[in-house]
């Protein structure tokens, strides 16, 4: 019998970045261009990744600032992080640091699996953050990055075959897979 795997993904990152538009790209394959402040949902998508099965449970999260305290429920029982940021907003993008710390202080550890993704790759004009500064960030946190946009459907599920290979490598050198 194939073994199915099960991974829980949380998506955080500031208001407005892109985080609901990713995952309903990468779940129902489209993109609305509207705004609708998400209310927090699951999706549940399966993937194959080094010829194994996955089923992931990606958490959609109602956005972050640096004073909201982190949820029980995104840290406890979450094998991986997508920590997205829109490439049009510096301050969305020093967001992740903030929330990349505060999951560490919240589960009492010093590394996580986690991609970072600069989204809406599309707005070019309007661009405040380098792909450069992505690469630097998470270098510095031992960490995957890919710039994406939902609406052109770029590098969208690069971002949860990303994120898989941080859970995995993570678990296969501490060998409780
Ligand atoms: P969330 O609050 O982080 O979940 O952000 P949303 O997914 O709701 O997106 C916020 C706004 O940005 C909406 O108006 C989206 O249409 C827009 N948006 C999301 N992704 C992209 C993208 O890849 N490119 C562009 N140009 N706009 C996007």
């Amino acid at each position: 019998p194939v073994e199915v795997k099960r991974r829980k993904i949380a998506v955080l990152g500031a208001r407005s970045v892109g985080k609901s538009s990713l995952v309903k790209q990468f779940v129902e394959k489209q993109f609305i261009d509207s705004y609708y402040p998400t209310i927090e949902r699951a999706y549940v998508k399966n993937i194959s990744y080094k010829g194994n099965e996955y089923v992931l449970e990606i958490f959609d999260t109602a956005g972050q600032d640096e004073f909201s305290p982190l949820k029980a429920q995104y840290a406890i029982g979450i094998h991986g992080y997508v920590l997205v940021y829109s490439i049009a907003s510096t301050d969305s993008f020093e967001m992740v640091q903030i929330l990349r710390d505060k999951i560490l202080d919240y589960c009492g550890v010093t590394d996580i699996p986690c991609v970072i993704v600069g989204a809406k790759s599309d707005l070019h004009s309007s661009r405040q953050v380098q792909l450069s500064e992505l690469e630097k960030l998470a270098e510095a946190n031992n960490a995957a990055c890919v710039e994406t946009s939902a609406k052109d459907d770029v590098n969208v599920g690069r971002v949860f075959q990303l994120c898989v290979q941080e859970i995995e490598r993570r678990l296969s050198s501490n060998q409780t897979a």
